[in-house]
């Protein structure tokens, strides 16, 4: 059983930009790739506070959390990185929201998410420890929710949505 005494000292104190470097090295492990034409450059641009990758041969634009988990998400990477951390001592949605300083409802949707992703990430393979998971996590193709409900349609939208960077 977890103790619940020390669980606040247990969220970990990341920043966004160890989050984001984190997630690129998840998303690219061998360095940057156009999910369009697989071209190897970018200009990094900012949109509206978030941070884009613009392909220097074909011009699209991609986002780190585009075809991740984290797709379309305004909570910050910091208590995403939180929530993932917190999920492997198997918390609610009510303590997670406490921990991290959410909603109820943005935690119910971090960890419905996560629970999901993590589903997937075992039917893929077994656990291979914490940064493998994490990894996996991050490069799983799910684009939304809502796309989750029918698992064979979501796995094939998720494939054709572009090569898995594994
Ligand atoms: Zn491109």
């Amino acid at each position: 059983m977890p103790n619940r005494f020390s669980i606040y000292d247990a969220v970990p104190a990341y920043s966004e930009e160890d989050c984001a470097g984190a997630l690129f090295a998840a998303k690219w492990p061998d360095g940057f790739r156009c999910p369009r034409c697989a071209h190897p450059h970018y200009y990094k641009v900012s949109s509206r506070g978030r941070h884009l990758f613009e392909c220097r041969s074909c011009a699209h634009q991609t986002s780190l959390t585009a075809g991740t988990v984290l797709e379309g998400t305004r909570t910050p990477l910091t208590k995403w990185f939180q929530a993932m951390f917190l999920m492997q001592i198997g918390i609610n949605a009510k303590l997670l929201a406490e921990l991290i300083r959410v909603t109820y409802k943005t935690a119910w949707l971090i960890n419905h998410k996560l629970r999901h992703a993590i589903g997937e990430w075992d039917r893929m393979r077994p656990l291979e420890g914490d940064l493998q998971l994490l990894g996996g996590l991050l490069r799983l193709r799910i684009p939304s929710l809502l796309q989750q409900s029918n698992r064979a349609g979501g796995a094939e939208a998720a494939a054709s949505r572009g090569r898995r960077l594994a």
